[in-house]
């Protein structure tokens, strides 16, 4: 989108990139929303005298460090632990921890960047954070993963707190690995409170909470839907990823009426034309959580096609739902997709879509929902995870849902609110990178210097 930048943008970049060099998604994601503040900041000069710009793309606190572990062999292994507080404007430091071979502090501090702008839509009072480590679960047996838990929270504990900083999952960090943290950290500091999200059910987690993510987008997606007069009912969808988000994206999709006929991984994609069953859905269920496999293996057990090393958009579908990663639709794959007749693409990943996949759905004038609208939902329910843990008491599976789907409600309200062009097009970009940024820097002016 650098062609468009004003020189506004183009100055403010400049300096951002020179002071934070080699974190191409951190100045990525922060161009974006520099881009959508643009004509904003010079309607409103206050946060311009208060500079607020330089100083929510400054993070609060950047916490690095080493974490020793011992593998099965008896080898002792060392990794780079990292937590990045962003903000905390609005509430204490609420974002999820990583685990990934490609997390870097520039990764992370994209990720905590969107956190910020992501929470304050969620109309919960939580600031922003993001964490995790270069640690490659991925072949590791439970007992590698609970040691690496173990040194990672015995540096981490000291940094966070329930009213000071929450961390909760991410990529390669679910219900074990929360399990593991929270008994090293329960171990340390001798208290039973709410410093994680994403427990289990019987020890302070939310019912919902693992759905959160990908029922959020579906429901976000809906909303978008909705001001065309459509539905999910009879559409074919196609979602990338196999984790927890795109699990519970094709459970609702199929909820919903709709057929998703793809999931990926990093090895490759399947495509199933008849669609992925509930009950298909529960195997995929038990291959990823459960025997930790590769999505080829459903190409396999249903004799479908599997397209090893490539991404899903060179299918036909009306309706995309990135689950992966960030960067997982480049400007090629856009124009395919919309070529194809897509006509929604809802991110239920963080930044999956690169600036020039963004530029080709928005001067299409499809609808696209940017992740830190549409997959709000899961921070969201980690959100009524901490309100249930301080009034210890739990609420049933009907109150969180209806709770969530009123969030996706009011955050698709507020985009709609600060991204209606004159022309009645909902930029959602603009919408939620506006409306997220207001509620933050009114809070930093309020809070002086
Ligand atoms: N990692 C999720 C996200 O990107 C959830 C964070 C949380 O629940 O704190 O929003």
């Amino acid at each position: 989108m650098s062609h468009t930048s004003s020189l506004n943008t183009s100055a403010f970049m400049a300096e951002l990139m020179a002071k934070n060099p080699a974190e191409p998604e951190f100045h990525q994601a922060v161009h974006e929303v520099v881009e959508s503040l643009d004509h904003f900041l010079d309607e409103n000069p206050k946060y311009k005298h208060a500079r607020i710009l330089e100083r929510i793309t400054e993070p609060e606190r950047v916490i690095m460090f080493r974490v020793p572990w011992v593998n099965d062999k008896g080898e002792m292994r060392v990794n780079r632990g990292y937590r990045i507080e962003m903000n905390s404007a609005i509430g204490p430091y609420k974002g999820g921890l990583r685990f990934h071979p490609t997390v870097n502090l520039g990764i992370l501090k994209f990720l905590a960047f969107e956190q910020v702008f992501k929470n304050s839509l969620t109309t919960l009072p939580m600031g922003g954070g993001k964490g995790g480590s270069d640690f490659d679960p991925k072949g590791k047996s439970d007992n590698e993963v609970m040691r690496f838990c173990q040194s990672f929270m015995t540096e981490l504990y000291r940094h966070i707190g329930p009213n000071t900083d929450v961390p909760a999952g991410d990529i390669g960090v679910g219900g074990r690995e929360i399990g593991f943290l929270y008994g090293q950290y329960k171990r340390i500091v001798n208290e039973f409170t709410g410093v994680l999200t994403g427990k289990g059910l019987n020890w302070g987690g939310s019912l919902i909470r693992p759905e959160a993510t990908g029922y959020g987008n579906v429901y976000f997606a809906q909303e978008m839907l909705n001001t065309l007069g459509e539905s999910f009912n009879g559409k074919t969808v196609l979602v990338s990823g196999s984790g927890n988000v795109a699990q519970f994206t094709v459970e609702k999709v199929n909820d919903l009426g709709g057929k998703v006929v793809t999931l990926s991984d990093s090895s490759g994609y399947i495509y199933d034309p008849d669609g992925i069953s509930p009950e298909k859905l529960k195997y995929v269920m038990f291959l990823k959580n459960n025997k930790r496999g590769r999505i080829k293996e459903y190409a396999d057990k249903y004799g479908v096609k599997y397209i090893e090393g490539q991404r899903p958009w060179g299918e036909k579908g009306d309706i995309a739902l990135p689950s992966a990663t960030q960067n997982e639709i480049n400007e090629t794959e856009a124009i395919t997709l919309v070529g194809n007749g897509c006509k929604c693409v809802s991110e239920g990943a963080n930044m999956p879509s690169t600036p020039e996949a963004i530029e080709i759905f928005i001067d299409k004038g499809i609808l696209f929902g940017p992740g830190k609208a549409a997959n709000a939902g899961g921070v969201a329910v980690s959100g009524l995870e901490m309100a249930q843990n301080s009034m210890r008491l739990n609420w049933t599976r009907e109150e969180v849902d209806k709770r969530l789907q009123l969030i996706m409600h009011s955050i698709h309200k507020t985009c709609c609110q600060y991204g209606t062009k004159d022309n009645g097009f909902i930029n959602y970009v603009d919408g939620a990178n506006i409306g997220g940024f207001v509620k933050v820097a009114d809070a930093m002016m309020a809070q002086g210097a």
